[in-house]
């Protein structure tokens, strides 16, 4: 745990009881602070009170008198489209507001770094996506590099909720939008900076916001390094802010299909090659196409940030090729679950949307496709053009004829309805060289509580299949 730091004797409260909530009011504790806890659900409430904790509603008059900062969880809405009660009678008494975020970066150094040989570093990662790609793969090509690492946001456990730092360690955190925005204090050495596309813009009163949002990562402490995803207008404004003059190279850009020029420091990734290119010349060149776990243009992307971060901590191209070759992938997303007679398994339940499908569709050939489940608004129409690298979709889910209907004439269709009998015809139809991927498009609720209860049910088909 990270004890918080500044709090001794004050009255802190904690609104928001999951896991970050809990976390934080342990470390308030432990920092010597007064936690004051709430939730707006009776659970939370009640987790709380069994860890021994004091609860107070603070948006109750009275609530908020000698409460010296409100830390609050990013699933409560603090500015749009209206700050929670609470956090709006905060702002009203002028009682500041942050998240475990803003405590933890302000908590972590300790007086013991004076005695270390190497002083921790802290990389974040934030962008509309591939942020936990992006973050697991770091932390594994730092771990193959040597180096004691933890990962924490939101993957991995709470930010404090990890052990203090050791002599030369790494702590690397997945910050979203809601996180980034709110925080006190963001001092990270690396910040990363993926890519950027609508989501959540309700909680950032639009677009702009949203960007505004994440850019804090790199504004409010300044990184001694910024790694920058610059496929976007965002991305290249960004970048252009961060540096001095087109040379300076505390900014490393990063691309996905476009080939960056110019005398600063640049990877990029095209037709599945990754090159780093400094002060004009070429440093290295890696071939991407046969790493398992990060498939596709997009995996591609994220590859490409990875390794941006681990030449700015000095680790040669050759080291980070190994530790490429090595990484697993993460669990339900472009996951390799096995191979049989030539047909390799795939598993992408976290696909959930038609954008992460397209992703996937674009990352493999000859796919037999199980598709299908609780369909998101904007229609399937935008899966058309990626649809030719299918050979056939076998659809699941309540609603699977409709699904089926979505998809259009263009590609050959199957009425699965169930993960069993979709596996059962792919498998039976599937040619040597085939992809047998379930990449659906849609959510799990309609048959499955989580993306990942489906994913581990198509694993365990397909593994029941690879053993037998
Ligand atoms: P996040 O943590 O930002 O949600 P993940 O790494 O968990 O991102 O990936 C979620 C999904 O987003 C993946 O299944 C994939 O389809 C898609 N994705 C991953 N990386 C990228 C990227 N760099 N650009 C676009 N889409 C991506």
């Amino acid at each position: 745990m990270i004890p918080v730091r500044g709090v001794e004797g004050q009255k802190i409260a904690v609104l928001g009881l999951g896991r970050s909530g809990l976390a934080a009011a342990r470390a308030i504790a432990a920092g010597g602070g007064h936690p004051l806890c709430w939730d707006d659900g009776a659970s939370g409430r009640g987790r709380a009170e069994e860890e021994g904790f004091e609860l107070r509603d603070v948006s109750r008059p009275g609530g908020l008198d000698g409460v010296s900062l409100l830390v609050t969880s990013p699933g409560i809405p603090h500015l749009y489209p209206a700050p929670h009660k609470a956090i709006a009678a905060a702002l009203d008494a002028g009682v500041p507001v942050d998240n475990d975020i803003g405590l933890f970066f302000r908590s972590l150094a300790i007086g013991d770094w004076d005695r270390f040989d190497t002083i921790p570093k802290v990389i974040a990662v934030t962008g509309s996506n591939g942020k936990s790609t992006t973050s697991a793969l770091i932390a594994h090509l730092l771990e193959a590099a040597g180096r004691s690492v933890q990962l924490a946001g939101n993957i991995g456990r709470g930010v404090l909720d990890i052990d203090p730092p050791e002599d030369g360690g790494v702590v690397v955190i997945e910050l979203s939008s809601y996180q980034t925005d709110l925080a006190r204090s963001l001092t990270p050495d690396v910040a990363v900076f993926t890519n950027l596309s609508p989501d959540h813009l309700d909680r950032h009163g639009g677009y702009g916001g949203y960007f505004a949002a994440k850019r804090r990562l790199f504004s409010e402490g300044g990184p001694d390094r910024a790694v920058v995803g610059v496929d976007e207008p965002e991305g290249r404004f960004l970048a252009g802010q961060l540096t001095e003059g087109a040379a300076d190279d505390r900014v490393i850009r990063v691309s996905s299909g476009r080939k960056l020029s110019g005398p600063g420091w640049n990877v990029f990734a095209r037709k599945g090659f990754l090159a780093e290119y400094r002060k004009g010349r070429q440093a290295a060149s890696i071939d991407l196409r046969g790493v398992r776990g990060l498939p596709g243009a997009h995996n591609h992307q994220n590859a490409c940030a990875a390794y941006a971060v681990l030449r700015s901590f000095g680790i040669a191209p050759r080291v980070i090729e190994a530790g490429l070759a090595s990484y697993p992938g993460l669990p339900h997303r472009s996951q390799h679950v096995g191979e049989k007679g030539g047909v390799a398994f795939v598993n992408d339940s976290k696909a959930t949307n038609v954008d992460s499908a397209v992703q996937a569709l674009q990352a493999f050939q000859n796919i037999r496709w199980i598709c299908g489940g609780l369909e998101k608004d904007g229609g399937l129409a935008a899966l058309h053009p990626y649809l030719g690298n299918v050979a056939k979709a076998y659809v699941i889910g309540r609603e699977a004829e409709h699904f089926a209907l979505g998809l259009g004439e263009g590609v050959d269709c199957e009425i699965c309805g169930t993960m069993e009998v979709a596996v059962a015809r792919a498998v039976a139809e599937a040619q040597p060289g085939e992809t047998v991927l379930l990449a659906p498009a849609a959510a799990s609720f309609d048959q499955y509580n989580s993306f990942e209860t489906r994913g581990e049910d198509f694993m365990q088909r397909v593994r029941a299949i690879l053993e037998g």
